[in-house]
């Protein structure tokens, strides 16, 4: 799986652990009964076993409790809110800092990726055939496991390489594509057949894949950054964010970037394409977001790091134009909004500020056109799926971004991942009795 090798934009986010910290922090762990981490880890990692194993020496049993239990384990090392999830539960929090589980789980995995070792291997052939839609974290984790449990799995992934948004989305300084391409590679190496360049819905067709396999997974997660709805949105230097963070990632420059750069969005999508344009040399950065810091769906830390890059918040005032001079960006003007958190624009509040480019950040799209193909019943593009994965239709299950509803939780990796697992199970029943 071969890419040309990705721009680094700078240092890592967070730097990983020193041998000496290594053994520090495995050696605090108390090895709590029914540990809380655990329980706050969406893919259930039994974490007091894999950093057992590291306080040990045992770097290759403490990746594979890791990568048993989350076939995206490094990745969601890297760039799981840890401190809202297993270090967030940590006994050790309030009174001292909590057990330091992300970069252990860097430590275990980074070390099996420079191993090269296989850890897993093909279940007994069921004879039944799979066929997943979007290489994904939900995607691969779904293959991942069905392969594991016997059956025949075949990826269809529109892009040129797998991995989905941890290859493409998500900035290098947080997560490098090789780390993403790795785990797809731990896929692949099981048997099952990553097809990239296949867009379903066009270069195949939903009906071909329902009468070709036994059950489908719908894994396509989310679409484009929609529009802003202004006028002088179609200019010159006017960026969907996650075009922009590709850019960054695969070529290391984005063309047109100018010195001032205004991201509209208050999430982890608009930090991200923050961030990025500071490292990509922008001298003044901005977020705008409608309602106050406090409604900001963007974790604390990453808030935390984008400040120390440099990037500056404007909170409660949103875009009512993008002015342009010759087709390009030449400034933005933005109207205040009531602090009442209703975002409602305050008439006369409105001024204009000189900006080189408009990244925006508000969220994706959905998939409507493609569940509509499988037959799934879905709200707003969003897949219906009760607690196993399982849509409407008998021989169809849905898992990641793509049933992920706004309000339930945060669309992260590690619930994608979870939900693949899920799915997997699901379908391995199915499979194999007839009902999920
Ligand atoms: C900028 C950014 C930063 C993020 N940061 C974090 C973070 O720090 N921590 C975290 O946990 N999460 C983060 N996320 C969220 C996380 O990336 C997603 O929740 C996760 O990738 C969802 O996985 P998925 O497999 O459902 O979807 P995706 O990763 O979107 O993968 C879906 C795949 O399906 C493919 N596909 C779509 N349509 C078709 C089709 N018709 N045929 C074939 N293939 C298709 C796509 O090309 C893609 O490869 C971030 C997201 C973004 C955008
Ligand atoms: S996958 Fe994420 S939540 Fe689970 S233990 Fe690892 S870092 Fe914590």
């Amino acid at each position: 799986m071969a890419m040309k090798p990705t721009f680094a934009l700078g240092p890592p986010m967070a730097e990983p652990l020193a041998p000496l910290d290594v053994i520090v922090e495995a050696n605090r762990c108390l090895n709590c009964y029914d540990a809380p981490c655990t329980r706050a880890c969406p893919t259930g990692i039994d974490i007091p076993r894999f950093i057992r194993r590291i306080a040990s020496g045992d770097k290759a049993g403490a990746a594979r409790t890791i990568m048993d239990a989350n076939p995206m384990g490094a990745s969601c090392a890297r760039v799981c809110p840890t401190e809202e999830l297993c270090e967030g539960a940590c006994v050790y929090t309030p009174d001292a800092p909590a057990i330091r589980i992300g970069q252990l789980q860097q430590h275990a995995t980074d070390w099996l990726m420079a191993d090269g070792r296989a850890l897993f291997s093909p279940g007994t052939p069921s004879g039944k055939r799979v066929a997943v839609v979007g290489g994904g974290p939900a995607g691969l984790s779904a293959a991942r496991d069905l392969a594991r449990l016997g059956h025949q799995v075949t990826v269809f992934e529109r892009d040129d390489l797998p991995g989905g948004l941890n290859t493409y989305g998500i900035v290098p300084y947080r997560l490098p594509a090789e780390v993403a391409l790795w785990e797809a590679e731990q896929v692949r190496r099981l048997g099952v057949d990553i097809r990239t360049g296949v867009a379903v819905g066009t270069g195949v067709a939903a009906a071909e894949l329902l009468a070709e396999y036994d059950a489908i997974v719908i894994a396509c997660g989310m679409g484009r950054v929609p529009h802003l709805g202004i006028p002088g949105e179609d200019a010159g230097g006017v960026w969907d964010a996650l075009d922009f963070i590709r850019r960054a990632k695969e070529d290391g420059a984005v063309p047109g970037l100018g010195d001032t750069v205004a991201v509209i969005g208050g999430g982890n999508t608009a930090i991200d394409a923050a961030t990025a344009s500071k490292r990509l040399g922008a001298s003044s950065v901005t977020m705008f977001y409608r309602r106050g810091a406090e409604r900001m769906t963007a974790y604390a830390f990453e808030i935390e790091f984008a400040r120390s890059e440099g990037v500056e918040f404007r909170h409660c005032v949103i875009p009512k134009r993008i002015v342009t001079n010759e087709g390009r960006v030449a400034g933005l003007e933005l109207i205040r909004t009531d602090t009442d958190g209703s975002a409602r624009p305050i008439p006369g509040s409105a001024y204009t500020i000189p900006v080189d480019n408009v990244i925006r950040a508000i969220g994706q799209s959905r998939f409507a056109a493609l569940l509509d193909a499988f037959g799934v019943i879905h709200e707003h593009g969003v897949a219906v799926v009760d607690d196993d994965m399982r849509t409407n239709q008998p021989r169809v299950f849905a898992a990641g971004d793509c049933m992920f509803r706004a309000g339930a939780g945060d669309a992260m990796v590690v619930e994608a991942a979870e939900r693949g697992k899920t799915a997997a199970r699901s379908i391995d029943a199915f499979l194999r009795e007839g009902t999920a």
